[in-house]
């Protein structure tokens, strides 16, 4: 397929997907559950084919080209021809972004679909009325739902003991768009969302792979020698013992070092984008809809509530005379001082 056939191909694809919303109504009846299942394992399937072909068309660097026309010395190359070069350039910017870009979103849309199916995949199973084998969705499905008893009826059943959550699935980027789904989050989601990724980030505690020694011992001639060892993990609790019995009593460990493996919790940024938005997303949404009742049954001064909003109305609005008004950095932080100031001349908050 030509190059830009692809890009528009995928667009659209991804907009299609962003266009057919999730519904989890009644998802624990097998009709339900199979159809949404389907239905995204098809479409994972269908955007790793649009990535493949991504990939043979080089689409993981997509710039590497442009060097091609900047070969020839200065020199040689006339006006007319530097113009041209740099018209043609631009576009070639142009087309390498585009690309870039909806890579990275089918990339982002592809890892929102597994993590989509393995919750679902955790969450029901089928179990052969005959039988009694059991099957996860993706087996009856490459089954051809059939058991291999030959039975073709089954029973379906929710894993009560698994871990999974299938409220996430609607908020996943199942289209790429976690740029769009990011810049919809609300202040507390948006500071939520970054607590999320850092502890998605954080490096396990690890675990030791190696351990490197400097020692020193005598040879058969008496002689001193320095050597380095490095012993497998196996000998944690024991690399004394085991240099002792290598290289004689007489030796003496100068350096000592443990080398340990650091895995984060999740490696790969695409998931862990699409895990922290989701959550963050849900939560979001579950805050909102219980907010008014909280404020409701906690809030009862109105007055000074009242009071609170015509101060933060007042300097949100307010440009004073030595601020320029693009400068929004110096803006906010003059506007959130003077509202302090005044919180503070009210007693509304207190020093911490
Ligand atoms: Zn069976």
């Amino acid at each position: 397929m030509e190059e830009s056939a692809l890009v528009a191909k995928a667009e659209k694809y991804l907009k299609e997907i962003s266009n057919d919303s999730i519904s989890l109504d009644n998802i624990d009846e097998f009709e339900n559950f199979k159809r949404l299942y389907y239905k995204l394992d098809d479409r994972l399937n269908n955007l790793q084919e649009l990535k493949e072909s991504m990939d043979a068309q080089g689409y993981t660097t997509p710039f590497t080209s442009l060097n091609k026309y900047g070969t020839k010395a200065i020199a040689e190359v006339s006006l007319e021809e530097m113009s041209e070069n740099s018209r043609h350039n631009q576009m070639f910017r142009m087309k390498a972004n585009a690309k870039k870009n909806v890579l990275d979103r089918v990339k982002s849309a592809i890892d929102a679909h597994k993590i989509a199916i393995g919750h679902l995949e955790q969450c029901g199973y089928l179990k052969c009325d005959s039988c009694y084998k059991k099957y996860s969705l993706s087996e009856f499905r490459l089954k051809g739902e059939k058991c291999s008893c030959s039975h073709e009826n089954f029973s379906f059943k929710i894993n009560r003991d698994a871990t999974y959550r299938l409220e996430i699935i609607p908020y996943l980027p199942l289209s790429g768009n976690y740029l769009v789904l990011m810049s919809e989050l609300s202040g507390y989601g948006r500071n939520s969302f970054k607590k999320v990724l850092n502890i998605l980030k954080q490096e396990r505690k690890g675990l030791v792979k190696t351990i490197s020694l400097v020692i020193r011992f005598r040879d058969e001639n008496g002689r001193w020698i320095r050597k380095n060892v490095t012993l497998d993990s196996e000998y944690i609790n024991n690399y004394e013992e085991e240099v002792r019995n290598r290289y004689g009593k007489d030796v003496r460990i100068e350096v000592l070092r443990f080398h340990r493996t650091k895995p984060a919790i999740i490696d790969d940024k695409y998931v862990r984008n699409a895990l922290a938005i989701s959550y963050v997303k849900y939560s979001e949404d579950i805050i909102s809809s219980i907010k008014d009742s909280i404020l409701k049954r906690k809030l009862s001064d109105f007055k000074r509530i009242n009071k609170y909003d015509a101060i933060r109305y007042k300097y949100e609005n307010e440009i004073p005379g030595f601020i320029e008004e693009y400068d929004i950095g110096e803006l906010e932080s003059w506007r959130q001082s003077k509202i302090t100031e005044e919180f503070e001349k009210l007693h509304f908050i207190d020093e911490f």
